[in-house]
């Protein structure tokens, strides 16, 4: 919609520029809070840093930690590919044109309508993680195409995506085999070593586990795989700074150029691409004295914008409008008549008043994809930024 300057790149809880501070407000005035701030020009960036720090693999954005049309329409517009994991996944991208060869579908257990839903659309690439989900491939052998998840467990990712997901090399090589007796066409493999993985050597084990099952398979006599999917997992900065992207893949390059020529890679990051993009404007809407500190009452919560501090691990760097010297032990609690809705218990801030705005970086992954109705508190309304590329307009 609007072409503004956001300048919302900060990774630190710094005072927002009164360019910042003006864009917000009129914000609030045009939309009222809570608002979540999408800046397109964020998306463009962190999709380019990512395509320059992975030259040789192709990006399939994971629409999941942030469902938006805007997003789907700037990263099409780049040129990224998507990763789908729903029907409604299938239907947003559908609706915003995305060709479907650009598409993978990478949920490990679909229902049949699953399938035949994103077929219908012209997906055909699927993911398997065990002999039950394979047969349902069956009745689709003429169309579908199938990578075999592996799992690869990491306990310090803020999700370890391989506990509920992903088979051993061994089950992979009974998963190819059976397929091969079915008729059913193998293209790779895929992994995911974790949301938030800090650290880049867990890519290159598993890269290094896959490049030897590859060999393995073609020893055993069965097609050889065309594909490795490296998954999703790459870092953003919260509150503790990661290293940054160009360097945090350069040894899954190394890695990467081991493999057979002949493997095209894919990688399907979420969190990177979007995390740094929305910004988070809620408002207080009352205050209480308890226990020695302020309580304000914010009109979004752990119920909404802020469900990652529960689903997720991000620490959202938080500051006010307000930048008042003067700063007093303070708590920040959601809308909702729920006890565990606060969303920080100890921050310093400027004594503010109701109606007052708090704001809230890094919000764009896992955040209000997360949100829910509870207490049929409505969710805060996300207005995008620089939809268009070039066409940013100075504010002020
Ligand atoms: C969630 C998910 C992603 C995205 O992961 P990030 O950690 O956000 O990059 C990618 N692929 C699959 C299969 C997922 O479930």
């Amino acid at each position: 919609m609007t072409h503004a300057v956001l300048d919302f790149a900060s990774f630190s809880s710094s005072a927002p520029t009164a360019e910042e501070i003006q864009l917000i407000e009129s914000s609030v005035a045009q939309f009222g809070a809570p608002l979540l701030l999408l800046d397109c020009d964020i998306i463009r960036q962190q999709y380019r840093a990512l395509r320059d720090a992975l030259p040789n693999v192709t990006l399939h954005f994971a629409l999941k930690p942030l469902p938006h049309y805007a997003v789907v329409r700037t990263l099409l517009d780049e040129g990224a590919s998507f990763d789908l994991a729903s029907s409604g996944e299938v239907k947003l991208v559908a609706a915003q044109r995305v060709p479907a060869d650009k598409t993978i579908h990478t949920h490990p257990i679909k229902r049949d309508q699953d399938i035949c839903d994103a077929l219908a659309y012209g997906c055909n690439v699927f993911v398997v993680d065990n002999l039950n989900e394979l047969e349902k491939f069956v009745a689709y052998k003429e169309e579908a195409e199938l990578l075999v998840r592996l799992s690869f467990r990491n306990s310090e990712a803020f999700a370890d995506l391989s506990k509920k997901f992903g088979c051993s090399p061994e089950l992979a090589i009974q998963i190819i085999t059976r397929a091969k007796e079915l008729g059913i066409r193998i293209k790779g493999l895929s992994f995911h070593v974790g949301s938030q993985t800090m650290n880049p050597q867990k890519y290159v084990d598993a890269i290094n586990v896959c490049n030897d099952l590859m060999l393995k398979v073609v020893s055993l006599g069965l097609p050889a795989l065309s594909t490795l999917d490296i998954g999703g997992g790459f870092p953003v900065s919260y509150s503790n700074k990661v290293i940054p992207i160009g360097e945090f893949c350069k040894p899954i390059n190394e890695a990467l150029s081991e493999l057979p020529e002949t493997v095209s890679v894919l990688a399907e990051p979420g969190r990177f691409i979007v995390a740094q993009a929305v910004t988070s404007v809620a408002s207080v809407m009352g205050q209480a004295e308890r226990d020695g500190k302020i309580w304000y009452y914010l009109d979004d919560g752990i119920y909404g914008s802020f469900s990652g501090l529960m689903f997720d691990e991000a620490t959202y760097p938080l500051t006010t409008i307000k930048q008042d010297v003067q700063r007093y032990p303070s708590v920040l609690a959601g809308p909702t008549c729920d006890s565990i809705d606060v969303i920080s218990e100890h921050i310093m801030l400027p004594k503010l008043d109701n109606g007052d705005l708090v704001i809230g970086r890094m919000m764009g992954a896992y955040t209000s994809a997360t949100a829910t109705d509870f207490n049929f508190i409505q969710r805060a309304q996300c207005i995008a930024f620089n939809e268009e590329a070039g066409q940013k307009v100075q504010l002020g």
